[in-house]
């Protein structure tokens, strides 16, 4: 056991180096050390994977006596991991990486235009590559499942289609009814200077504790949180001068992926459990934050007076029309921009398209024309250009297929876990104080202290006693836009 943690531990350096070129290639780097600094990464990257699958681990794996039930964890996740990329062979790997780099450069020059004709090819490619790729590490019922486990461990697609049909109608209801109401003014139509914005972002942090010894608040085009090393969880955010809903949602969503991140127990920290327990439960995380805590009408009362004191022409606007504001729901184009309520519309769309690309079921060249024909019969919007359709995110242009459903679990876990933090906490009266240490608790005892021992179907059934259900997301959300928009929704 000894041995097996101490590989793990030397392992981890590199994996932690990574992090660090990647998180400077986003913030500071200077523009055109991006190709070399690709090639470091890949390089670096690549000799982690060989380290990963290296016969020593798989000895060390398979002779390691654990002594409890957190070395059994480790023992089993670890072994998990070592014999699903055992198989791929390093050359495919690489190949998928070279690829996707290669096409998310290009999809990056082609995404102002809408130009999907020069992303098809490569595209093309990349999708032949990863259905091998999905092949070799081997599925139930359909090759998409492959993908889906690399983000959250055991879940399949068909358990995810139930559940989004019952968020889609749902979803329907909720937006006929709030569009048949008359339209508010939006107290956030204004500029606010980058400054203000900045001055309140770090106050926001320091309100929610955010621990600066072990972080840092920097700017990125896309605002992301990177786990670099032990003690040291950065986040990013951006500064839309028109809107400063958007720098002010981003940071906090962050503050909850970095808050699960360094609350993890230090002992666990390099070995295969020291990690959130899937992408969706991260997400669950920073959902939590941003929209459960954040967009609350208790969390407005508690920022009000410093918001008001950084930002004073907002004064002639009351904490409930504030409120209000960061709440309305309306159909719109993009994801990271759409409002809680149609958020999982966006998801149901590209986790359709993915699904039938990766089981041979779409080609490349349909997925514009399939995209805007799901878009308006979701959404209801008839798409202008792939801009603002399916070139808007990085995700499969960057090789990432089964990443997307994640987001709309995370949203779907995080109001499980809200149902059940209210069983034992006055919720309104402790965001309002912003007693916010007696909420850490609760997800730290429950959540953030497991890291990644057990797989997500166990932990959210663990936590609340229920398999994963879209029925406390529904009831999250009939209750509070009841409020927001004084009807029954
Ligand atoms: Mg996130």
């Amino acid at each position: 056991m000894k041995e097996l943690k101490e590989y793990y531990k030397r392992a981890d350096k590199y994996s932690s180096a990574v992090s660090l070129l990647y998180w400077d290639m986003q913030t500071y780097m200077p523009k055109d050390a991006g190709h070399y600094r690709a090639e470091v990464i890949s390089e670096i990257g690549t000799y982690f994977f060989k380290i990963m699958v290296d016969d020593i681990l798989g000895r060390l794996l398979e002779t390691a006596q654990p002594q409890n039930e957190i070395e059994e964890k480790i023992v089993s996740v670890g072994k998990r991991e070592y014999y699903k990329y055992k198989k791929v062979p390093p050359d495919l790997f690489q190949e998928i990486m070279i690829t996707s780099t290669m096409l998310e450069q290009k999809w990056e020059v082609a995404k102002p235009n809408g130009d999907f004709g020069e992303v098809m090819s490569l595209l093309e490619k990349l999708i032949e590559l990863t259905r091998r790729y999905a092949d070799i590490l081997g599925y139930e019922d359909e090759r998409y499942n492959a993908l889906l486990d690399l983000y959250e461990p055991g879940m399949k697609a068909k358990e995810i289609e139930q559940i989004f049909s019952n968020v889609k109608i749902f979803t329907l209801k909720v937006l006929e009814k709030v569009e048949s109401l008359p339209k508010f003014e939006d107290p956030f139509d204004r500029e606010i200077s980058v400054d203000k914005q900045k001055e309140f972002n770090n106050w926001l942090l320091h309100y929610l504790k955010y621990d600066f010894n072990k972080g840092r608040l920097d700017v990125s085009t896309h605002p992301f949180t990177n786990p670099i090393g032990l003690n040291d969880v950065r986040i990013t955010t951006r500064y839309i001068v028109n809107d400063i809903r958007n720098s002010i949602y981003s940071t906090i969503h962050e503050f909850g992926h970095a808050l699960y991140a360094l609350s993890i127990p230090t002992e666990f920290y390099g070995l295969p459990i020291g990690s959130s327990a899937s992408y969706g439960f991260d997400e669950s995380q920073s959902r939590f934050w941003e929209n459960i805590v954040g967009r609350s009408l208790a969390f407005w009362e508690g920022i009000y007076g410093k918001f008001v004191e950084v930002i004073p022409e907002m004064k002639e606007y009351t904490v409930e029309e504030l409120w209000r504001a960061v709440n309305r729901v309306q159909r719109s184009y993009i994801r990271t921009e759409a409002d809680e309520v149609t958020y999982n519309l966006h998801i149901i769309i590209r986790f359709e398209i993915e699904r039938a690309l990766i089981n041979g079921e779409l080609s490349v060249k349909d997925i514009p024309d399939r995209w805007n024909e799901l878009f308006k019969k979701y959404v209801g919007l008839e798409v202008p250009n792939n801009t603002l359709g399916c070139m808007q995110d990085p995700h499969w242009y960057g090789g990432n297929f089964g990443y997307f459903p994640t987001y709309a679990l995370g949203n779907l876990y995080a109001a499980q876990i809200y149902e059940k933090l209210k069983e034992t906490i006055d919720f309104d009266n402790t965001v309002r104080n912003g007693d916010f240490e007696i909420i850490k608790e609760f997800l730290r005892e429950k959540i953030h202290s497991k890291g990644k021992m057990y797989e997500p179907a166990e932990l959210i059934k663990l936590i609340t006693g229920e398999p994963l259900s879209h029925e406390p997301f529904v009831k999250y959300i009939k209750e509070k836009y009841s409020k927001v928009y004084g009807l029954e929704i």
